[in-house]
């Protein structure tokens, strides 16, 4: 490409197939100038997808569908601690500079709520048909590296083994994942210590990483699937110089080195299994108000339980897959009795399941060091914390 083509400020067309060809042919992707982002929404939108990004609502940067490049939460942060969040003005236009907020993609792939069947009265009994919609087909434009892992321990979940969540599977197979490198990760962020991130390894089809000097803002687009490839050739891209690559590395590095929190990560999951009557489980117990924010904010709790809704006059009913927590009484009701009684056993339940028992049912942690739980716990509860005192006293 020109050194003109290299001006921003300036909005391109999509270029000429050869040198696209060649461009990818070299390196798996290009620079996309900040002038021309809209152009990847536009892109995306006219391959049909809706486009979910981060949005700043109600002071907080929550996932939502977006129409433009204008309702990312431009020139804005946050400013993340154990049981606080705040978002705060940036001094330059980073369309990225913060980290995840309280919602996570598993919104869209595994729904707070999903209608199953609906049932309707007849003259001669009832009907029933099955009520799942169609998934849309949404495009992920924002998706950090532990999220990426998250998806992936949900496909374990929902995909492999035995019972294949057909819900789950059909929204997956339609999303396509834009990934966006972390250049400012939160107080509670711990990716580095679970090995998740700061950079996007795998399972994006397309990755973004934001460039921001005084007189350079662009992002390195990097292609990780022919769906990405795809929707490159749509893109006005220059070709991506070694320094680029370079001052990618540099973002991701330098995240990496501002970790908010860290955790030895080593022998967890033994760790958890041989202390079952610990005593910190009975001091975590008495802070812990068993309220689920944890798992609500978690991107890879997948827990639920249906509920049936019947219309007062009788004539319809619908049974219905709700989100459950295991912090909740309900949860371990069985047969009479509830197992997990008091909030002690249902904190260690947690802890344990997803740091160790998910070892044991599908092969990887259930935690990605995203910061979530820490961040909206109303009471600070920290799980890097309770790791660290478990291990530092344990027998
Ligand atoms: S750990 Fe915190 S967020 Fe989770 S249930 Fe207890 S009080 Fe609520
Ligand atoms: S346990 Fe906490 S830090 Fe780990 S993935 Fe869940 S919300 Fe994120």
């Amino acid at each position: 490409m020109t050194g003109a083509n290299k001006q921003e400020g300036k909005s391109r067309s999509a270029m000429p197939q050869d040198i696209l060809e060649d461009i990818l042919e070299d390196i798996p992707g290009g620079i996309l100038a900040r002038a021309d982002f809209q152009v990847l929404i536009d892109v995306l939108q006219g391959a049909g997808y809706s486009v979910i990004a981060p949005t700043l609502q109600e002071g907080v940067i929550v996932y939502d569908q977006i129409a433009g490049a204008d309702e990312l939460p431009i020139g804005w942060g946050d400013d993340q601690d154990g049981g606080q969040y705040r978002t705060e003005r940036r001094d330059d236009g980073e369309l990225f500079g913060y980290a995840v907020g309280p919602r996570t993609w598993k919104r869209w792939l595994f729904p707070p709520r999903t209608a199953l069947w609906r049932a309707q009265r007849t003259q001669h009994g009832f009907t029933v048909e099955e009520a799942a919609p169609a998934a849309e087909r949404y495009a992920f434009l924002g998706v950090r590296s532990c999220e990426l892992q998250a998806i992936g321990v949900q496909d374990k979940v929902f995909l492999e083994g035995e019972h294949r969540d057909s819900v789950y599977a059909e929204r997956r197979k339609k999303a396509l994942i834009i990934a966006v490198n972390c250049s400012t990760p939160g107080g509670t962020c711990f990716c580095v210590s679970m090995d998740t991130g700061p950079k996007a390894r795998q399972g994006y089809d397309l990755a973004l990483t934001e460039i921001l000097r005084p007189n350079r803002h662009v992002f390195l687009v990097e292609a990780g699937s022919e769906r990405g490839k795809e929707i490159l050739e749509g893109l006005p891209l220059d070709k991506a110089e070694d320094e680029d690559f370079k001052a990618a590395q540099a973002v991701t590095d330098r995240a990496a080195e501002n970790m908010g929190r860290s955790l030895d990560a080593g022998g967890i999951k033994e760790l958890l299994q041989s202390n079952p009557e610990h005593p910190r489980w009975d001091d975590v117990a008495d802070r812990c108000l068993a309220c689920g924010n944890c798992t609500n904010v978690c991107p890879t709790c997948f827990c639920s339980t249906t509920e049936d809704i019947t219309s007062l006059d009788g004539a319809q009913a619908e049974h219905a897959r709700v989100w459950d927590t295991c912090f909740s009484l309900d949860f371990s009701y069985i047969q009479g009795t509830t197992v997990r009684s008091d909030t002690r056993a249902r904190y260690r339940q947690w802890l344990t399941h997803k740091f160790a028992n998910w070892f044991d049912q599908f092969d990887t942690s259930g935690c990605v060091g995203c910061g979530r739980c820490i961040t909206w716990c109303p009471v600070a509860i920290d799980v890097t914390e309770e790791i660290t005192m478990l291990r530092g006293t344990a027998e």
